[in-house]
């Protein structure tokens, strides 16, 4: 079977370099391998994915040059599937209901600081939970629902738990790589706002669409520890994983006029060529 890529943009925005840099680095990768790429929109989020941004996704893409394989998968017309997956581990007591609001959460980091206590925090900066002594202030409203670490933990055995990384991680990680998933504590897995978490689609959506090869940007490279504990919990196949550093990275200087971020469209319209943007992003894709 040949490898299968995919590319996976949330459209809560137009693409910009950035994202050019993350599909030339799918498409190189899968072509290398003699691969095939799929497209999925993820948009979980009900208030800041717009069809209007799907829609100039394709279109970008297009333009770039880039095509994919088969329908595209939207993760909002598969919602069922990722419930499935959520009642899985709730059947085994994995997952429990969570009514802290960020406001409940400021608060307990807060109350716990005042009194001289370092709070955890997960590998993007948050307030790893639970925290001590933190209260719901609406213990009606609709909750989240957390994925109880500790038990996960316990769930998946001695097994060591890790992946194949064949780019790299922020501090050079490469090759086998340990998972680490207790540094980020109780993640979220459904928000209350939606039936899921980007953890939890990524990784149900990759096994359904029988994705081998994952190659995204170095800013998820920690959330991979999520990944693979998710996918050795819910019995899913371990894809091979490829972060490619950033533009914003060490070497950010030489596009720092471009840290604003203009569109691909704006580029477009401003009379860049596919090859402008192909040379603007040249230098990151070389790791
Ligand atoms: N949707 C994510 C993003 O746009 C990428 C997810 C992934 O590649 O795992 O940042």
């Amino acid at each position: 079977m040949p490898p299968v890529f995919r590319f996976a943009p949330s459209p809560t925005g137009l693409l910009h370099l950035g994202h050019a840099l993350s599909a030339a680095a799918v498409w190189r990768a899968a072509e290398t391998a003699g691969g095939r790429v799929l497209l999925r929109i993820e948009d979980i989020d009900p208030v800041r994915a717009k069809p209007e941004f799907a829609a100039a996704i394709e279109e970008d893409l297009a333009w770039l040059g880039f095509g994919w394989k088969g329908p595209v998968r939207r993760q909002s017309d598969h919602f069922a599937d990722h419930a499935g997956a959520i009642d899985r581990l709730k059947a085994r007591g994995l997952i429990y209901p969570c009514r802290l609001s960020r406001a409940d959460i400021a608060a307990a980091v807060a109350g716990a600081q005042a009194h001289g206590r370092v709070v955890p925090r997960d590998p993007d900066g948050a307030p790893r939970l639970p925290l001590d002594r933190a209260v719901e202030s609406d213990p009606d409203g609709p909750p989240a629902h957390r994925l109880d670490m500790n038990r996960a933990l316990g769930a998946i055995g001695r097994e060591p738990l890790g992946w194949t990384e064949q780019g790299a991680g922020p501090a050079g990680e490469t090759g086998r790589v340990t998972a680490r998933p207790d540094d980020w504590g109780d993640v979220v897995l459904a928000r209350k706002d939606t039936p899921t978490s980007y953890h939890l689609a990524v990784v149900v959506d990759d096994a359904i669409q029988g994705v081998t090869h994952v190659v995204r940007g170095q800013d998820l490279f920690y959330a991979t520890s999520i990944h693979r504990l998710l996918q050795r919990l819910l019995g899913l196949p371990e894809p091979r994983y490829r972060h490619h550093r950033l533009i914003s990275g060490a070497d950010g200087q030489k596009l720092a006029k471009t840290r604003g971020s203009p569109s691909l469209r704006s580029l477009r319209e401003a009379g860049w060529t596919r090859q402008d943007v192909m040379r603007a992003i040249e230098p990151f894709l070389a790791t």
